[in-house]
């Protein structure tokens, strides 16, 4: 079981932003950036190309609506969408609100405190339709 089943069935917890029957959205935990957020499937699928097609447009339907909110809630320049699954071998998308190239690049980390994470998460769920 990925970590990230484990968040979606509740027995880890997330700042979470956004839930629908099929996926969910969640703040990265070790953020590129604040507003670095995953879209995740909740049925658990190693690698975002062994989906479906449709699968895989429902990932990014939702990705696209969780992007928007993004956008308006963090001040940032674009949101730049990622896929590795390196880490973490459950199909995740990574939203990033970016203002330089380094911000894709998975070195450079910023550390949030609880309360900032709970405050993001908010102030983007509440960004959404
Ligand atoms: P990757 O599998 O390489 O795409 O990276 C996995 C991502 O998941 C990393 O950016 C981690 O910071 C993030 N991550 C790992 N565990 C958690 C967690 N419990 N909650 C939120 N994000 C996590």
């Amino acid at each position: 079981m990925s970590i990230f089943t484990k968040i979606i069935t509740g027995e880890i917890p997330s700042y979470k932003v956004a839930e629908n029957d099929d996926f969910v959205a969640f703040l990265d935990i070790n953020p590129n950036a604040k507003g670095h957020t995953l879209v995740v499937p909740k049925k658990e699928e190693n690698k975002i190309f062994d989906l479906s097609k449709e699968a895989y447009a429902s990932l990014m339907d939702f990705s696209y609506d969780v992007a928007k909110a993004i956008e308006i809630a963090v001040p940032c320049k674009r949101v730049g969408m990622s896929v590795i699954g390196l880490e973490v071998p459950h199909v995740h998308v990574h939203l990033i609100p970016i203002n330089i190239m380094a911000d894709m690049q998975f070195v450079q980390k910023v550390s949030l405190t609880h309360e900032e994470f709970v405050g993001l998460a908010a102030k983007i769920a509440s960004k959404l339709g």
